[in-house]
Formats: C-alpha cells, sequence, structure tokens
C-alpha cells in the first residue's frame, strides 16, 4: 500500500470513502469528522511505519474546551474507521462511541489539562527509541540542528506501570517543559497545537534515535558544543518554533557539558592530606 502519496489502493468503495485524506492539515481548526479522519490517518502511517504494532499505541485531539477525541483500546490503529473513535471529558468520562477507549487516556488527559497550548497527543512504541529508553537512556545529545531547534532534548520519564497514575506522576514534571518524551521500558509521547506536529515530533524521535544508534556504531559521536546550541536556540523564532509556556527545559549535552574547569581544582596529594588532617582536628574540637 502507498504511503504519502495522495492516492491509495484500497479494496473497496467504501475504504476508499473512508480513507480518502490520506494527509493532516496543518492547523488545528477543523469539524469533528475531519479530526475523526485524521486520526485514523495518523493511525495508519504510525503503523505503516512500524511505530506500533497489533493493538498498541494510541492518538487523541482535543475537540473543544470539554471533550476529547481518541482511539478505541484493542483495535490495530492502523485499520481504524472514523466511527471507531470514542469521545471523552477532561476527566476521562466517556461521552461518545461504541468501543472503549485506552487506560492510557490519562496521559493523554495531563497534557491536556496541563497545557493548553495542546490539541493532539501520538503515543506509540517506536523500536529504536523505545530500544533507547529500555537501556535507561534520554535522547539528550546535542547532536542534530533539527533536533536541537524542534524540540531541544528528549528526556527519559522513569518507569510506571502503563495507564496508572504513577506514571501521570512521574510524567507531570515533565509536561510544562517538553514536547517529547520517552517512557522507560515503554515506549515514547509527543504533543502539538495539531496532530500533524505531534505525528512529525514521533517521527523525529525514532529518526534521531536511528541516527544517534547508527552514530555510535561508526564510532564516537561528536557532539556539538554549548556555544554551537546556544546558536541553535537563538534561530528557534527564525523557525517558527514555539518552545513549550513551561520554560525551563534542560538544554542537551554538549561537546563541553562535562567542562566544568572553572569548578574544579587541583591538589598535591600532601595538600589534600592537610585538607583532611584540618578538617578533622576541627571536627574534634567541636566536641
Ligand atoms: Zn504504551
Amino acid at each position: 500500500m502507498g504511503q504519502g502519496t495522495g492516492s491509495v489502493e484500497l479494496p473497496g468503495r467504501e475504504g476508499l470513502r473512508a480513507v480518502n485524506t490520506n494527509s493532516l492539515g496543518p492547523t488545528h481548526r477543523k469539524t469533528e469528522e475531519q479530526h475523526r479522519r485524521e486520526i485514523c490517518t495518523a493511525g495508519k502511517w504510525m503503523y505503516e511505519r512500524g511505530f506500533i504494532v497489533a493493538c498498541e499505541g494510541n492518538i487523541s485531539v482535543r475537540l473543544d474546551e470539554g471533550r476529547i477525541l481518541t482511539t478505541p483500546t484493542c483495535m490495530n490503529k492502523g485499520m481504524l474507521e472514523p466511527h471507531d473513535l470514542v469521545v471523552t471529558s477532561l476527566e476521562g468520562r466517556q461521552l461518545a462511541g461504541e468501543r472503549k477507549f485506552s487506560s492510557e487516556i490519562a496521559m493523554h488527559l495531563l497534557f491536556y489539562s496541563m497545557r493548553p497550548d495542546v490539541n493532539a497527543i501520538c503515543h506509540a512504541h517506536p523500536p529504536t527509541a523505545t530500544g533507547f529508553a529500555a537501556a535507561g537512556r534520554a535522547l539528550d545529545q546535542a547532536l542534530l540542528p533539527e533536533v536541537i531547534i524542534g524540540l531541544g532534548q528528549i528526556p527519559l520519564v522513569r518507569y510506571a506501570t502503563p495507564g496508572t497514575p504513577e506514571l501521570s506522576a512521574a510524567l507531570e514534571p515533565f509536561v510544562p517543559h517538553y514536547d517529547a518524551l520517552l517512557l522507560a521500558n515503554h515506549g515514547a509521547v509527543t504533543c502539538g497545537p495539531d496532530l500533524l506536529t505531534a505525528f512529525y515530533r514521533m517521527e523525529t524521535i525514532e529518526h534521531f534515535a536511528k541516527i544517534l544508534l547508527s552514530a555510535e556504531l561508526a564510532g564516537d559521536p561528536v557532539l556539538l558544543s554549548s556555544r554551537e546550541v546556544a546558536k541553535l536556540m537563538a534561530a528557534r523564532a527564525r523557525y517558527f518554533v514555539t518552545p513549550p509556556p513551561g520554560g525551563g527545559a534542560e538544554l542537551p549535552e554538549t561537546s563541553d557539558s562535562g567542562d566544568s574547569s572553572r569548578d574544579h581544582v587541583s591538589l598535591t596529594r600532601s595538600e589534600l592530606g592537610a585538607l583532611i588532617d584540618e578538617a578533622v582536628r576541627k571536627d574534634r574540637a567541636r566536641r
């Protein structure tokens, strides 16, 4: 089946009507029917690109102030029809749809409640990025200009059982400051002002993970310096990148991150011995 070409071979007329967009629009102002079709398209893309298999992953969009449209549980997200989707309240109460929503909706609702700028969420298990998450590694290296401009870095959220309040608690400190997160031993979650942006961010995470892995296989990845990172951060406005409203995101690790020479002192063995002796003497005198 073709992808991203605008025309898809589908088995019948009905299928053709159901998935006739094969694209996502760059803004969020759409009818509910358009949002339904776009979620099906994004699910298809995630499945075709191998970001999810079987019934994994979930996608949602904010329909209005009180309603979220989301994918159902126990269905392949690459084979959804618009009527399979479920509408919930911001508190996670089902408002419409015959199927049941995923327990992972709690993660989506956390973003919607903390981030008024967020209108769409993608959650998937892209294999290379999830490999880093399963190895306990964040994607926080200053390696690629596009990733630094677009996302800063992708931190690793500590493991908690999917779909539980513990996972929401682990995510909470990161949500105001980042648009893309790795979930330890689980996968990745991205958000955006619209579904296309959230999807692109998921693609970027996996692409970055693949390149980092290749760089590590090819040799030692050469990180950019903090000066280069500062230049890229300053260029964000030029690329129409709006950083998360919470600010305060940590910058990626640079070639000179460990170079805190101003904080380092060097001592000879005898100078160190004298310092220890003095500290011990002071401590004895205090008793
Ligand atoms: Zn998951």
